[in-house]
């Protein structure tokens, strides 16, 4: 049996593709997807892994509106939908996928640790029982108890997202409005003409909480979703040493530091680890380590942007190649197209230089 401990996209996801192995999820809460702490928009790329039920799609979003320090803004067309989904319906639909699959899912029991017991067997005690089993899986979000009990919890930086559902006045349908001045990243995502969900992430404090009480102006909380998000840790282990424990998703701390989203990287991850753990290192590092690299990077250039080039980049943006640019990409996957855009504008070397300066060196590139 593998015990897989959390229920939520990453872990649901990974039971969803196990072959020919007994999975059970244990999940601390009585109900899978509550509480919410996201906004739920995932770019058309989850298409490649997922149907998307309509039912589960609250609004699609067609635009950006990015809006500078200076109150400058520009819109930039989404050529490829993006999906503001149900967040707690994605979870359960993804839970039930699990269950089709084989899966059985214990809830209201939380993991506490394990052992290793003979045989290359290990014991999983939650707050009910004891297990035997084969292999630990760690889907256990950004604090992840498995990677504490593992030894591989490592050296995690944390920001904290602050998200309220809202009643939110002068809404644009189908435009998600980012005021570059407000924390690391802010959103007001409408799920219709009155209701959005409005946050911002960023390093924990008073002028974090300051940005979001701005973002919300009058609006009128209808629920409170805030969470906390891991900052991708480059050296991360996503397996312990000699030891059939391995980690999923945020507990892998494998979320894009740009705009703080998970769920797809999970679950990628998820496919890799149910399709060929002998492999799953050297897939994740294959084919999502450079882009949460380039994230990480992007957000220490944005982060130490003067509001002066905030409102230079969208003037740059702004332009109708590099707009296209912009549109026709997937912001899940930055090495596609932030090599495309700074062959075609100098500008923006010459902004990004003046921001790495002395942090780096031109190696941005090569990894
Ligand atoms: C405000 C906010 C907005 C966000 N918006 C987006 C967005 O729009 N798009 C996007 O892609 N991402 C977004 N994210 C990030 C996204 O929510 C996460 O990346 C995603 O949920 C990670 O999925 P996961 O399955 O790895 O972990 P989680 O969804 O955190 O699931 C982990 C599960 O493990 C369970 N668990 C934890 N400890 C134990 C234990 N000891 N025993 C048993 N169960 C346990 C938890 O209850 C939970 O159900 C947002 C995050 C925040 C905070």
């Amino acid at each position: 049996m593998i015990s897989t401990i959390g229920g939520g996209p990453a872990g649901s996801f990974y039971a969803s593709k196990v072959k020919d192995e007994d999975v059970t999820i244990f999940e601390e809460h009585k109900e899978i997807g509550n509480p919410v702490a996201c906004t739920g928009i995932l770019t058309d790329a989850v298409k490649q892994f997922v149907r998307i039920p309509k039912e589960l799609v609250i609004s699609k979003i067609k635009k950006f509106k990015l809006i500078a320090p200076n109150g400058q803004s520009i819109y930039i067309d989404n050529k490829k939908t993006n999906y503001i989904l149900d967040r707690a319906g994605f979870d359960r639909y993804v839970s039930q996928l699990a269950v089709d699959n084989g899966t059985k899912v214990n809830l209201g029991e939380r993991f506490i640790g394990y052992k290793k017991i003979k045989n290359g067997m290990y014991q999983v005690k939650t707050s009910k029982k004891t297990y035997d089993t084969s292999m630990i899986v760690g889907a256990d979000g950004p604090k992840s108890s498995v990677a504490k009990a593992a030894g591989i919890y490592g050296e995690r930086r944390f920001v904290m997202g602050y998200q309220a559902r809202c009643r939110y006045p002068d809404l644009e349908e189908g435009v998600t409005v980012v005021h570059l001045d407000c924390g690391e990243f802010s959103w007001i995502v409408p799920e219709d003409n009155n209701i959005a969900r409005v946050g911002v992430i960023g390093v924990n404090g008073k002028k974090l909480r300051e940005d979001y009480k701005r973002l919300l102006g009058n609006s009128k909380i209808i629920e409170d979703q805030s969470g906390l998000i891991p900052l991708y840790n480059p050296r991360q282990k996503l397996k312990a040493p000699r030891e059939e424990v391995y980690l999923l998703g945020d507990a892998a701390t494998h979320v894009k530091a740009t705009t703080y989203g998970g769920i797809i990287y999970g679950m990628i991850a998820g496919n890799y680890l149910a399709d060929d753990k002998s492999r799953f290192i050297k897939n994740v590092n294959k084919k999502l380590s450079k882009d949460l690299w380039i994230s990480l990077k992007m957000r220490d250039m944005m982060n130490s942007m003067t509001d002066k080039q905030a409102d230079e980049m969208i003037d740059i943006f702004q332009k109708k190649s590099n707009n296209k640019i912009l549109s026709e990409s997937d912001r899940n996957f930055p090495s596609k197209f932030v090599v495309q855009l700074l062959m075609k504008e100098a500008k923006l070397w010459k902004l990004g230089f003046g921001i790495f300066k002395n942090k780096m060196t031109g190696d941005m590139f090569s990894k």
